[in-house]
Protein backbone atom coordinates (compact mmCIF):
# COMPACT_ATOMS: atom_id res chain seq x y z
CA UNK A 1 0.00 0.00 0.00
CA UNK A 2 1.32 3.46 -1.08
CA UNK A 3 0.67 6.28 0.83
CA UNK A 4 1.11 9.85 -0.80
CA UNK A 5 1.49 13.54 0.53
CA UNK A 6 1.23 16.92 -1.54
CA UNK A 7 1.48 20.14 0.75
CA UNK A 8 -1.57 22.24 -0.06
CA UNK A 9 -1.57 25.73 1.22
CA UNK A 10 0.62 25.43 4.58
CA UNK A 11 -1.21 22.01 5.29
CA UNK A 12 -0.74 18.82 4.63
CA UNK A 13 -3.54 16.72 2.74
CA UNK A 14 -2.75 13.12 2.36
CA UNK A 15 -4.98 10.22 0.99
CA UNK A 16 -4.50 6.15 0.29
CA UNK A 17 -4.43 4.70 -3.39
CA UNK A 18 -8.01 4.39 -4.44
CA UNK A 19 -9.36 6.84 -1.37
CA UNK A 20 -10.74 10.44 -2.85
CA UNK A 21 -9.62 13.57 -0.90
CA UNK A 22 -12.49 14.47 1.00
CA UNK A 23 -13.89 10.42 1.89
CA UNK A 24 -16.16 10.67 4.76
CA UNK A 25 -14.59 9.79 8.38
CA UNK A 26 -14.96 6.16 8.79
CA UNK A 27 -14.76 4.68 12.30
CA UNK A 28 -14.75 0.88 12.66
CA UNK A 29 -15.58 -0.09 15.91
CA UNK A 30 -13.39 -2.72 17.56
CA UNK A 31 -10.97 -1.95 14.25
CA UNK A 32 -7.39 -0.68 14.99
CA UNK A 33 -7.76 1.34 11.97
CA UNK A 34 -9.30 4.77 11.37
CA UNK A 35 -9.98 6.17 8.19
CA UNK A 36 -10.97 9.91 8.00
CA UNK A 37 -10.54 11.97 4.87
CA UNK A 38 -8.01 9.88 3.61
CA UNK A 39 -5.90 9.66 6.49
CA UNK A 40 -5.61 6.46 8.23
CA UNK A 41 -3.71 6.11 11.82
CA UNK A 42 -3.19 3.14 14.24
CA UNK A 43 -4.93 2.63 17.35
CA UNK A 44 -3.67 0.55 20.42
CA UNK A 45 -4.57 -0.79 23.62
CA UNK A 46 -2.86 -0.44 26.83
CA UNK A 47 -4.10 -3.85 28.47
CA UNK A 48 -2.99 -4.98 32.08
CA UNK A 49 0.41 -6.64 30.79
CA UNK A 50 2.17 -3.33 29.92
CA UNK A 51 0.79 -1.18 33.18
CA UNK A 52 2.24 -4.33 35.33
CA UNK A 53 5.73 -3.88 32.94
CA UNK A 54 5.85 -0.21 33.18
CA UNK A 55 5.47 -0.68 37.06
CA UNK A 56 7.91 -3.44 37.21
CA UNK A 57 10.27 -1.07 35.09
CA UNK A 58 9.40 1.97 37.73
CA UNK A 59 10.56 -0.27 40.70
CA UNK A 60 13.52 -1.59 39.97
CA UNK A 61 15.37 1.79 38.02
CA UNK A 62 19.10 1.54 37.19
CA UNK A 63 21.49 4.21 36.60
CA UNK A 64 23.41 4.43 33.43
CA UNK A 65 25.51 1.33 31.70
CA UNK A 66 24.47 -0.25 34.76
CA UNK A 67 21.20 -1.09 33.00
CA UNK A 68 21.52 -5.02 33.47
CA UNK A 69 18.43 -6.33 34.63
CA UNK A 70 16.77 -3.70 32.66
CA UNK A 71 18.15 -5.37 29.71
CA UNK A 72 16.92 -8.58 30.78
CA UNK A 73 13.39 -7.89 31.15
CA UNK A 74 13.28 -5.80 27.82
CA UNK A 75 14.76 -8.84 25.88
CA UNK A 76 13.17 -11.27 27.50
CA UNK A 77 9.54 -9.11 26.62
CA UNK A 78 10.32 -8.84 23.20
CA UNK A 79 11.81 -12.46 22.68
CA UNK A 80 8.25 -13.60 24.27
CA UNK A 81 6.30 -11.74 21.46
CA UNK A 82 8.34 -13.11 18.43
CA UNK A 83 10.76 -10.24 18.28
CA UNK A 84 14.23 -11.13 17.33
CA UNK A 85 17.28 -9.41 19.35
CA UNK A 86 19.95 -8.86 18.18
CA UNK A 87 23.59 -9.01 19.39
CA UNK A 88 24.85 -5.71 21.59
CA UNK A 89 27.86 -5.05 20.71
CA UNK A 90 27.79 -2.16 23.40
CA UNK A 91 30.98 -2.35 26.13
CA UNK A 92 28.34 -2.18 28.62
CA UNK A 93 26.59 -4.77 27.13
CA UNK A 94 23.60 -2.96 28.72
CA UNK A 95 20.85 -2.05 26.24
CA UNK A 96 18.55 -3.70 23.73
CA UNK A 97 18.30 -3.94 19.94
CA UNK A 98 15.09 -5.55 18.14
CA UNK A 99 14.49 -5.80 14.85
CA UNK A 100 10.91 -5.89 13.31
CA UNK A 101 11.34 -6.93 9.67
CA UNK A 102 7.99 -5.61 7.31
CA UNK A 103 6.75 -8.19 4.95
CA UNK A 104 7.74 -5.97 2.37
CA UNK A 105 11.32 -4.22 1.70
CA UNK A 106 11.93 -0.44 1.81
CA UNK A 107 13.84 1.85 4.05
CA UNK A 108 15.17 1.24 7.82
CA UNK A 109 14.27 3.30 10.66
CA UNK A 110 14.67 3.37 14.62
CA UNK A 111 12.57 4.29 17.13
CA UNK A 112 14.39 4.93 20.33
CA UNK A 113 13.98 4.52 24.06
CA UNK A 114 16.05 5.30 26.78
CA UNK A 115 16.48 2.78 29.55
CA UNK A 116 18.30 4.55 32.76
CA UNK A 117 17.73 5.95 35.83
CA UNK A 118 19.12 8.56 38.25
CA UNK A 119 20.85 8.57 41.53
CA UNK A 120 17.79 10.14 43.12
CA UNK A 121 15.77 9.35 46.07
CA UNK A 122 12.08 8.69 45.39
CA UNK A 123 9.76 10.58 47.47
CA UNK A 124 6.63 9.87 45.05
CA UNK A 125 4.90 7.95 47.18
CA UNK A 126 3.36 5.39 44.27
CA UNK A 127 2.92 1.82 45.39
CA UNK A 128 5.06 0.73 42.83
CA UNK A 129 8.25 2.84 44.10
CA UNK A 130 11.83 2.57 43.45
CA UNK A 131 12.59 -0.97 45.43
CA UNK A 132 16.51 0.52 44.58
CA UNK A 133 17.71 2.67 47.58
CA UNK A 134 18.65 6.04 45.99
CA UNK A 135 18.30 5.14 42.35
CA UNK A 136 14.78 6.66 40.95
CA UNK A 137 13.37 6.72 37.22
CA UNK A 138 12.88 10.79 38.22
CA UNK A 139 13.29 11.55 34.06
CA UNK A 140 9.87 8.56 33.19
CA UNK A 141 11.88 6.34 31.28
CA UNK A 142 10.46 3.53 32.36
CA UNK A 143 6.93 5.06 30.40
CA UNK A 144 9.15 5.36 26.97
CA UNK A 145 10.89 1.88 27.59
CA UNK A 146 7.04 0.73 28.32
CA UNK A 147 6.11 2.53 25.29
CA UNK A 148 8.36 1.37 22.71
CA UNK A 149 7.66 -2.17 24.39
CA UNK A 150 3.55 -1.46 23.36
CA UNK A 151 4.62 -0.19 19.81
CA UNK A 152 6.61 -3.31 19.43
CA UNK A 153 4.30 -5.74 20.02
CA UNK A 154 1.39 -4.19 18.05
CA UNK A 155 3.88 -4.04 14.83
CA UNK A 156 5.42 -7.14 15.65
CA UNK A 157 1.77 -8.51 14.69
CA UNK A 158 1.06 -6.20 12.28
CA UNK A 159 4.16 -6.82 9.75
CA UNK A 160 1.94 -6.70 6.76
CA UNK A 161 1.47 -3.25 7.54
CA UNK A 162 5.50 -2.58 7.28
CA UNK A 163 7.63 -1.78 4.55
CA UNK A 164 11.12 -1.90 5.18
CA UNK A 165 12.39 -2.70 8.70
CA UNK A 166 12.13 -0.91 11.85
CA UNK A 167 14.72 -1.72 14.88
CA UNK A 168 14.05 -1.48 18.64
CA UNK A 169 16.42 0.55 19.90
CA UNK A 170 16.58 0.21 23.81
CA UNK A 171 19.59 2.83 24.66
CA UNK A 172 21.49 3.28 27.80
CA UNK A 173 23.07 6.14 29.62
CA UNK A 174 20.98 9.14 27.87
CA UNK A 175 21.24 10.99 31.56
CA UNK A 176 25.35 10.79 31.60
CA UNK A 177 25.12 12.22 28.07
CA UNK A 178 27.07 9.06 26.76
CA UNK A 179 24.69 6.13 25.99
CA UNK A 180 24.06 7.97 22.26
CA UNK A 181 27.35 8.30 21.09
CA UNK A 182 28.33 4.67 22.60
CA UNK A 183 25.47 3.72 19.90
CA UNK A 184 26.92 5.62 17.05
CA UNK A 185 30.50 4.79 17.98
CA UNK A 186 29.56 0.66 17.62
CA UNK A 187 27.67 1.54 14.55
CA UNK A 188 24.39 0.56 15.49
CA UNK A 189 22.68 3.17 13.51
CA UNK A 190 24.81 2.84 10.72
CA UNK A 191 22.62 2.78 7.59
CA UNK A 192 19.38 4.17 9.04
CA UNK A 193 17.27 6.92 6.86
CA UNK A 194 16.17 8.04 9.89
CA UNK A 195 15.51 7.75 13.74
CA UNK A 196 12.52 8.39 16.12
CA UNK A 197 12.67 9.14 20.10
CA UNK A 198 10.35 10.87 22.60
CA UNK A 199 10.33 12.52 25.40
CA UNK A 200 7.46 12.21 28.23
CA UNK A 201 7.00 15.71 29.65
CA UNK A 202 4.86 16.58 33.21
CA UNK A 203 4.01 19.74 31.84
CA UNK A 204 1.69 18.67 29.04
CA UNK A 205 -1.46 16.55 29.59
CA UNK A 206 -1.77 13.03 28.95
CA UNK A 207 -3.37 12.99 25.25
CA UNK A 208 -1.06 16.12 24.44
CA UNK A 209 1.80 15.55 22.10
CA UNK A 210 3.72 18.29 20.52
CA UNK A 211 5.87 17.53 17.44
CA UNK A 212 7.22 20.14 15.19
CA UNK A 213 9.91 21.89 12.90
CA UNK A 214 10.74 24.46 16.05
CA UNK A 215 14.19 23.52 18.37
CA UNK A 216 12.55 21.31 21.00
CA UNK A 217 15.92 20.93 23.61
CA UNK A 218 18.58 23.48 24.45
CA UNK A 219 21.92 22.83 22.80
CA UNK A 220 24.39 22.80 26.12
CA UNK A 221 27.79 24.17 27.02
CA UNK A 222 29.69 23.25 29.73
CA UNK A 223 32.95 26.11 30.79
CA UNK A 224 35.36 26.55 32.73
CA UNK A 225 37.82 29.81 33.11
CA UNK A 226 40.99 29.57 35.43
CA UNK A 227 42.67 32.54 36.01
CA UNK A 228 46.69 32.80 36.45
CA UNK A 229 48.04 35.12 38.78
CA UNK A 230 51.60 35.61 40.97
CA UNK A 231 49.70 35.62 44.44
CA UNK A 232 50.78 37.85 47.66
CA UNK A 233 50.32 39.13 50.99
CA UNK A 234 47.30 40.63 51.85
CA UNK A 235 48.57 43.45 53.49
CA UNK A 236 51.14 44.00 50.37
CA UNK A 237 48.72 44.11 47.12
CA UNK A 238 51.10 45.60 44.86
CA UNK A 239 53.95 43.59 45.43
CA UNK A 240 51.90 40.64 43.26
CA UNK A 241 48.82 40.31 41.10
CA UNK A 242 45.58 38.32 42.17
CA UNK A 243 42.74 36.65 40.54
CA UNK A 244 40.13 37.69 43.11
CA UNK A 245 38.97 41.06 41.28
CA UNK A 246 39.38 39.81 37.84
CA UNK A 247 36.54 37.22 38.36
CA UNK A 248 34.46 39.31 39.95
CA UNK A 249 34.49 41.57 36.76
CA UNK A 250 34.54 38.64 34.64
CA UNK A 251 31.09 37.00 36.31
CA UNK A 252 29.20 40.12 36.08
CA UNK A 253 30.26 41.00 32.65
CA UNK A 254 29.51 37.48 31.27
CA UNK A 255 25.91 38.50 31.85
CA UNK A 256 25.77 41.00 29.54
CA UNK A 257 26.14 38.99 27.10
CA UNK A 258 22.77 37.60 26.52
CA UNK A 259 21.23 41.13 27.45
CA UNK A 260 23.34 42.93 24.97
CA UNK A 261 24.00 40.65 22.31
CA UNK A 262 21.41 37.98 21.60
CA UNK A 263 17.94 39.23 20.14
CA UNK A 264 15.48 38.93 22.80
CA UNK A 265 12.68 36.56 20.36
CA UNK A 266 15.78 34.00 20.66
CA UNK A 267 15.77 31.77 24.26
CA UNK A 268 19.78 32.36 25.57
CA UNK A 269 20.81 31.43 28.81
CA UNK A 270 24.64 32.13 30.36
CA UNK A 271 24.84 30.56 34.45
CA UNK A 272 28.08 30.63 36.23
CA UNK A 273 27.45 28.08 38.69
CA UNK A 274 30.25 27.60 40.60
CA UNK A 275 33.35 29.89 41.69
CA UNK A 276 36.74 28.57 43.37
CA UNK A 277 39.25 30.79 44.72
CA UNK A 278 41.63 31.53 48.14
CA UNK A 279 41.78 29.51 50.83
CA UNK A 280 43.96 32.15 53.13
CA UNK A 281 41.56 35.10 54.79
CA UNK A 282 45.35 37.05 54.47
CA UNK A 283 46.68 35.44 51.47
CA UNK A 284 46.11 37.19 47.94
CA UNK A 285 46.08 33.57 45.73
CA UNK A 286 47.67 32.79 42.74
CA UNK A 287 45.14 31.04 40.90
CA UNK A 288 41.63 31.08 40.84
CA UNK A 289 38.63 30.19 38.28
CA UNK A 290 34.41 29.64 37.68
CA UNK A 291 32.64 27.05 35.82
CA UNK A 292 29.13 27.22 34.36
CA UNK A 293 26.69 26.39 31.46
CA UNK A 294 24.92 28.17 28.11
CA UNK A 295 22.16 26.90 27.13
CA UNK A 296 21.07 27.86 22.93
CA UNK A 297 18.48 27.08 20.36
CA UNK A 298 19.87 28.19 17.48
CA UNK A 299 23.45 27.51 16.39
CA UNK A 300 24.90 31.21 16.01
CA UNK A 301 23.91 32.18 19.57
CA UNK A 302 25.62 29.48 20.66
CA UNK A 303 28.82 30.92 18.34
CA UNK A 304 28.26 34.34 19.61
CA UNK A 305 28.54 33.39 22.99
CA UNK A 306 31.32 31.98 22.71
CA UNK A 307 33.22 34.60 20.77
CA UNK A 308 31.87 37.37 23.45
CA UNK A 309 32.66 35.15 26.51
CA UNK A 310 36.89 34.21 25.71
CA UNK A 311 36.79 38.65 24.44
CA UNK A 312 35.58 39.26 27.85
CA UNK A 313 37.67 36.80 29.70
CA UNK A 314 40.75 37.51 27.35
CA UNK A 315 40.35 41.66 27.84
CA UNK A 316 39.18 41.55 31.77
CA UNK A 317 42.27 39.04 32.66
CA UNK A 318 44.40 41.56 30.33
CA UNK A 319 43.32 45.02 32.33
CA UNK A 320 44.57 43.04 35.72
CA UNK A 321 47.85 42.32 34.58
CA UNK A 322 47.35 38.23 35.01
CA UNK A 323 46.41 35.81 32.61
CA UNK A 324 43.26 33.22 32.00
CA UNK A 325 42.24 30.18 30.39
CA UNK A 326 38.97 29.22 28.93
CA UNK A 327 37.62 25.58 28.22
CA UNK A 328 34.42 25.88 26.04
CA UNK A 329 32.66 22.41 25.77
CA UNK A 330 29.58 22.37 23.25
CA UNK A 331 29.16 19.16 24.02
CA UNK A 332 25.35 18.87 23.02
CA UNK A 333 23.74 20.41 19.62
CA UNK A 334 19.95 21.93 20.04
CA UNK A 335 17.58 18.95 18.87
CA UNK A 336 15.85 20.36 16.12
CA UNK A 337 13.58 17.82 13.99
CA UNK A 338 13.65 16.86 10.29
CA UNK A 339 11.96 19.66 8.94
CA UNK A 340 9.89 17.17 6.12
CA UNK A 341 9.49 14.61 8.63
CA UNK A 342 7.82 16.63 11.59
CA UNK A 343 5.81 18.16 9.31
CA UNK A 344 4.49 14.92 7.84
CA UNK A 345 4.01 13.55 11.63
CA UNK A 346 2.34 16.17 12.78
CA UNK A 347 -0.04 16.06 10.39
CA UNK A 348 -1.21 12.91 11.74
CA UNK A 349 -1.33 13.31 15.54
CA UNK A 350 -4.71 15.07 15.53
CA UNK A 351 -6.38 11.59 14.71
CA UNK A 352 -5.10 10.08 17.71
CA UNK A 353 -3.92 12.70 19.89
CA UNK A 354 -4.09 16.81 20.64
CA UNK A 355 -1.58 18.61 18.61
CA UNK A 356 0.24 20.75 21.06
CA UNK A 357 2.54 23.95 20.19
CA UNK A 358 6.51 23.37 21.24
CA UNK A 359 7.59 24.68 24.64
CA UNK A 360 10.86 24.07 24.28
CA UNK A 361 12.99 22.74 26.93
CA UNK A 362 16.25 24.17 28.41
CA UNK A 363 17.53 20.41 29.44
CA UNK A 364 19.70 19.00 27.31
CA UNK A 365 18.91 15.26 25.30
CA UNK A 366 21.70 13.08 23.75
CA UNK A 367 19.07 12.00 20.81
CA UNK A 368 20.40 14.93 19.04
CA UNK A 369 23.64 12.94 18.97
CA UNK A 370 21.59 11.11 16.64
CA UNK A 371 22.19 13.84 13.53
CA UNK A 372 25.72 12.67 12.90
CA UNK A 373 24.26 9.34 11.32
CA UNK A 374 20.47 10.11 10.25
CA UNK A 375 17.53 12.20 9.90
CA UNK A 376 16.04 12.82 13.39
CA UNK A 377 12.00 12.90 14.48
CA UNK A 378 11.40 13.62 18.22
CA UNK A 379 8.02 14.41 20.02
CA UNK A 380 7.36 15.43 23.66
CA UNK A 381 4.09 13.32 25.30
CA UNK A 382 2.57 14.78 28.09
CA UNK A 383 2.63 12.50 31.46
CA UNK A 384 1.06 14.95 34.15
CA UNK A 385 0.04 18.89 33.22
CA UNK A 386 -1.88 18.61 36.92
CA UNK A 387 -1.67 22.17 38.72
CA UNK A 388 1.62 21.80 40.67
CA UNK A 389 2.82 19.11 39.22
CA UNK A 390 6.79 17.93 39.90
CA UNK A 391 9.58 18.61 36.88
CA UNK A 392 11.41 15.97 35.45
CA UNK A 393 14.75 15.07 38.22
CA UNK A 394 12.39 15.55 40.89
CA UNK A 395 12.28 12.90 43.87
CA UNK A 396 8.30 13.81 43.81
CA UNK A 397 8.13 13.47 39.99
CA UNK A 398 5.02 11.17 38.88
CA UNK A 399 4.83 10.39 35.36
CA UNK A 400 1.24 8.98 34.46
CA UNK A 401 0.23 5.72 33.01
CA UNK A 402 -1.76 7.65 30.37
CA UNK A 403 1.25 8.94 28.65
CA UNK A 404 1.40 5.38 27.98
CA UNK A 405 -1.23 5.16 24.69
CA UNK A 406 -0.48 8.42 23.19
CA UNK A 407 3.40 7.05 23.38
CA UNK A 408 2.65 4.02 21.65
CA UNK A 409 0.45 5.03 18.88
CA UNK A 410 2.64 8.32 18.32
CA UNK A 411 5.88 5.67 17.72
CA UNK A 412 3.94 3.11 15.69
CA UNK A 413 1.98 6.11 13.55
CA UNK A 414 5.23 8.10 12.89
CA UNK A 415 7.34 5.28 11.83
CA UNK A 416 4.35 4.20 9.53
CA UNK A 417 4.68 7.35 8.03
CA UNK A 418 8.19 7.57 8.43
CA UNK A 419 8.60 4.41 6.49
CA UNK A 420 6.80 6.17 3.36
CA UNK A 421 8.15 9.55 3.69
CA UNK A 422 12.00 7.73 3.06
CA UNK A 423 10.94 5.31 0.56
CA UNK A 424 9.09 8.64 -0.95
CA UNK A 425 12.42 10.09 -0.81
CA UNK A 426 14.36 7.18 -2.41
ZN1 LIG B 1 16.59 13.28 32.54
ZN1 LIG C 1 15.00 11.81 30.28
Amino acid sequence: MRWAARHVSSSFVCWMDGARNGDIAIMRVGSTRLRKRGIMVEHLTIGPELIDIRRHLHAYPELGFHEEHTSQFIADQLRGHGIVVLANPLPSKTGVIGLIEGERPGPAIALRADIDALPVAERSELEYASHNEGVMHACGHDLHMTSLLAAAFWLAEHRERISGRIMLLFQPAEELGEGALAVIKAGIVDGLDAIIGTHNNPDYLPGQIAVGTEPMMAGCVKFAVRLHAQGTHAGYPHMGTGPIEALASMILSVQSIVSRNATPFHPLVVSVTEIHGGDVWNVVPAEAGFLGTARYFYKDDGQMVERCFRRIVAATAEAYGITADVEWDDFADPLVCDTALAAAVAQDVPQYASLEPIHPSMAGEDFCEYAQRTRLLFAFIGSNGAPGHYGLHSPHFVGLDGELQPAAEFYVNAALRVLKECAAGQ
